[in-house]
């Protein structure tokens, strides 16, 4: 089998199907087998399958099918399935699927992988241009994944590590803490790549912990966002706005303890959780009435 991560492998496929890297969606393909390979190894997916968002050329696609039990692959770019069928088509357990994976029904795929494969992981070298959508996307869905093993910018990266009151923290952070454990777990420089992007790339990985639940988790992140809109705002003149109720929105800032003036950039996780908590009473003593 000829391993797609290759300065020569990648040209000769580009070659072979006249194609040009396309900028808007986002297009950089990895050209080394290491880096690829170790990607592949730390996405955890021996026992179980692989959701990947991006094969482009098949590079990460191949190193993670001849791990996992399944790959199952969004590609939004209809020029690369006939690619992606030549590079790959010496494995027989990738399943590609032409669509934009911000529009499709995650929830049901990975409830049907999980009672297939057992195990669900996902694993992207992602389109930097929508990052923060994706994972968005990844956080908010009902059925969690198991792992999140992700390469990005290296400056989105690094605000995953952005502590409280800093100002990359935001509710992206906020959501991911209460999620996963969040680590950056490798550092690629931009010269690995074809073409090569302006910037150096990191991959991040989001493993699941012990937490406290909340209630409704989604009505949780809802608040989280709605909290940080307007960051130059106070948390207040946020919720006011969310709850559209000045009296509520001061009686929960109180009951957590929190100065009236506080920002959203100023709260910690718990501090957060204590938030929603003093809002799913107030909601539910409202549906009693
Ligand atoms: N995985 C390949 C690699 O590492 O060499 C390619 C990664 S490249 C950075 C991003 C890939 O995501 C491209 O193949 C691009 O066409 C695809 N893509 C862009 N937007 C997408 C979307 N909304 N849904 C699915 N795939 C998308």
């Amino acid at each position: 089998m000829k391993i797609i991560a290759s300065v020569a492998r990648t040209n000769e496929i580009l070659e072979k199907f006249d194609l040009r890297a396309k900028k808007g969606y986002g297009q950089n393909f990895l050209t080394d087998g290491r880096i690829v390979e170790n990607i592949a190894e730390k996405a955890d997916c021996q026992d179980g399958c692989v959701i990947e968002i991006g094969p482009g050329i098949g590079a990460l696609t191949q190193m993670l099918a001849l791990r996992a039990k399944h790959v199952l692959a969004y590609e939004i770019d209809t020029k690369l399935l006939d690619v992606l069928a030549y590079s790959l088509s010496d494995l027989d357990n990738i399943e590609i699927i032409n669509e934009d994976f911000l529009n499709c029904d995650l929830a049901t795929t990975v409830k049907d992988l999980r009672a297939r494969y057992g195990k669900v992981v996902v694993c992207a070298n992602l389109p930097y241009y929508i990052t923060t959508p994706i994972l968005f996307k990844l956080f908010e869905c009902e059925q969690q994944v198991d792992k999140i093993t992700v390469m990005m910018q290296k400056e989105v990266a690094d605000r995953f590590s952005a502590k409280v009151n800093s100002k990359d923290y935001n509710a992206l952070s906020v959501m991911s803490q209460y999620l996963y454990d969040v680590k950056t777990i490798i550092k690629v420089s931009r010269n690995v790549f074809n073409p090569k992007p302006n910037v150096d790339s990191a991959v991040v990985q989001f493993s699941q912990h012990e937490r406290i639940k909340v209630n409704d988790q989604k009505a949780f992140f809802a608040l989280v966002k709605a909290c940080f809109k307007q960051r130059r705002k106070t948390l207040y003149n946020n919720l006011r706005e969310y709850l559209q109720d000045g009296e509520l929105a001061q009686k929960l800032i109180n009951d957590s303890d929190l100065m009236s003036n506080v920002r959203a950039q100023e709260l910690d996780l718990k501090q957060f959780i204590q938030l929603y908590e003093g809002y799913d009473h107030e909601r539910k003593s409202l549906c009693k009435d």
